[in-house]
């Protein structure tokens, strides 16, 4: 695991775990939010995501346990997060508490399976909730909602130390106001809503 050149002790500024699952998609994202605060277009995709979510939530209301490997539990929508140790905060689409600690959903609109952003994502809520909730992460997944498919994550020291990296990554991007390289994937660029801003890539 590479580490990151950390300028400072101290975890400031303050990031989301936004900020982590789109630096680990481009990282020149964080950049247009914290250095350079842009316009940007809230794209298609992001206001059905939120359409989605609502109705999932609805679902998942009158659902057993079972698809979780629970015989019971706790369902909690919508948990925002805070750890001062870490200066982050993050709001956990479903948390659900359990007798021998808690699983984590995040709820996905995406035909493209699970992707490594999605892992730094869980990663990230497992260390808040780690921090803030003093809990055992058990288990971690992503629901699919076009193929309605729910995958487990794999979330281990790997994926923490890799949320610490990314995190300070992203701080020395800030401080140094150095807008990072664009993404090698140039397939996202396509939907981007900061894509006005990269005059480099068109
Ligand atoms: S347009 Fe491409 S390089 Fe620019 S921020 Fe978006 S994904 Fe990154």
């Amino acid at each position: 695991m590479r580490r990151a050149a950390i300028t400072s002790s101290a975890p400031t500024p303050p990031l989301t775990v936004t900020d982590l699952k789109q630096w680990a998609y481009c990282a020149r994202i964080p950049y247009y939010r914290h250095v350079m605060p842009v316009d940007f277009v809230r794209t298609f995709s992001m206001e059905r995501g939120r359409l989605i979510q609502a109705a999932v939530e609805t679902l998942e209301t009158r659902r057993s346990f079972k698809r979780y490997g629970l015989e019971r539990g706790e369902r909690r929508f919508g948990t925002w997060l805070y750890s001062p140790s870490l200066n982050l905060s993050g709001k956990i689409d479903l948390l659900i508490l359990h007798e021998r600690g808690c699983h984590l959903v995040d709820f996905k609109h995406t035909d493209g399976g699970v992707r490594y952003n999605h892992r730094i994502q869980l990663a990230a809520y497992a260390l808040l909730v780690q921090e803030t909730l003093a809990r055992k992460v058990t288990r971690a997944f992503v629901y699919l909602v076009p193929s309605r498919q729910l995958s487990g994550v794999s979330i281990g020291t790997r994926e923490k130390d890799a949320v610490r990296w990314a995190a300070a990554e992203i701080r020395n991007c800030i401080r140094r106001e150095e807008l990072p390289a664009r993404t090698a994937a140039r397939s996202r660029c396509i939907g981007c809503e900061f894509r006005n801003y990269c005059g480099d890539i068109w």
